[in-house]
């Protein structure tokens, strides 16, 4: 299903290789249905259907309604989609979000605390999973939005959304106070079972780079109206105006399908590879597991593990696994390029010591156990080395 690649690639959480077969098809299609999706003529209509197709595809694996899915360009825009239609509201209120949110909802949250809401960053327990009794603590009368990720993208902590919805349904029963309850699914989206309807959100946000799709497409699930800051173009509703990225959206809708297909083969795979994982880096002296992987499976995406190794600085480590010819990373992409952020794992209680030595290791169908055999003899040798340079 996938192309041989020269590093051992242990970073999927960062993006996943593509799929073979998902880009030579979008590529195919981005020749054949060049016509702009909003033509009215035959070439246009055909380029329409094949986005509709997709649509279909992604509805169904979020238990939704197609017209309920908007394409948009991936899941940082998605959450910034639902995040800036509150600065169009002209009362103000407050947000409650957690404080183990990917950047990409954190920071438009922060943006919403300058412009005059009242934000709580609410607390995630020392594994990584909010506990639902506190975060819907955190929401009142004056709450206006929700936000609580379902796979956390640093330690693979699965949230529990749809209890967290249950509890704060029952607070705001009427529908004119309802709360607009958000989630990020990016590290689930295709990896796990989703229903947006069970877990009763009103959006959700899904990337397709993470499960082999081309970039440049995600999703965002909306089943309330929301005056977005887009002006300009009718398309996916307004909501994401502008001309559709057909080759991402059909990849997306491909990925998807094919993920949807292989979940429990895949799932399976990467719950055996982490087993591995789990075993020979517990052996390593001076590891220290950090998050929810030794606990219950429930707790955790089998695809993500986070390790520290004190003293030595994560990206240190990172550099020097690179180095040996392997690619993992610090933890969110978006802040590996500089120091490492320390924002979430701190949010869990972690020490500082042991959150800035944290690496994350992440898997997909392609990893190998002999990559991972290769990887942690390499990890053994390195930290060791490490450790007594930083003597
Ligand atoms: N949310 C989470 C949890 C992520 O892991 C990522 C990607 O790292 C994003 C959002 C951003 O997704 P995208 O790259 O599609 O903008």
């Amino acid at each position: 299903m996938y192309t041989w690649h020269p590093m051992i690639y242990l970073d999927w959480a960062a993006t996943a290789p593509p799929l073979w077969q998902v880009r030579a098809e979008a590529f195919q299609k981005a020749e054949e249905l060049y016509a702009n999706p909003s033509s009215v003529h035959g070439a246009g209509r055909a380029a329409r259907d094949c986005i509709e197709r997709a649509r279909r595809s992604c509805a169904d694996s979020l238990g939704a309604h197609p017209r309920d899915i908007y394409f948009t360009s991936g899941a940082t825009e998605s959450n910034n989609i639902v995040f800036s239609s509150f600065f169009n509201r002209p009362a103000r209120g407050s947000v409650v979000i957690t404080g183990i949110e990917h950047p990409s909802v954190y920071e438009p949250a922060k943006a919403l605390e300058k412009a005059g809401f009242a934000v709580r960053y609410i607390q995630a327990d020392s594994d990584g999973v909010v506990d639902p009794e506190r975060f819907a603590a955190g929401v009142d009368g004056d709450t206006v939005l929700a936000a609580v990720m379902l796979v956390n993208n640093e330690t693979g902590a699965v949230q529990p959304v749809a209890e967290i919805t249950r509890l704060i349904r029952q607070k705001s029963p009427r529908a004119s106070r309802r709360v607009h309850i958000h989630t990020d699914a990016v590290q689930a989206f295709g990896k796990q079972r989703i229903s947006c309807d069970e877990m009763g959100v009103d959006s959700l946000a899904a990337s397709g780079h993470k499960i082999g799709a081309p970039r440049g497409g995600g999703i965002l699930f909306l089943n309330r109206p929301l005056d977005t800051l887009y002006r300009g173009g009718e398309q996916e509703s307004a909501v994401r105006p502008g001309t559709e990225n057909l080759e991402a959206i059909y990849g997306l809708g491909k990925a998807v399908e094919i993920w949807e297909e292989h979940r429990e083969e895949w799932n399976e795979h990467a719950r055996e590879l982490k087993r591995l994982l789990l075993e020979r880096i517990s052996a390593i002296d001076g590891a220290c597991l950090v998050g929810p992987a030794g606990g219950p499976a429930q707790r955790h995406s089998p695809f993500i593990i986070t390790v520290s190794f004190p003293p030595a600085p994560g990206e240190v480590i990172v550099r020097v696994m690179s180095d040996r010819g392997f690619a993992v990373s610090t933890g969110s992409a978006c802040s590996s390029r500089g120091k490492k952020n320390l924002r979430v794992l701190q949010n869990m209680g972690i020490d500082r010591g042991i959150a800035g030595s944290a690496i994350r290791i992440s898997t997909g169908p392609a990893t190998a156990v002999s990559d991972c055999d290769a990887f942690c003899t390499a990890l053994e040798r390195e930290t060791a080395a490490l450790r007594g340079r930083l003597r």
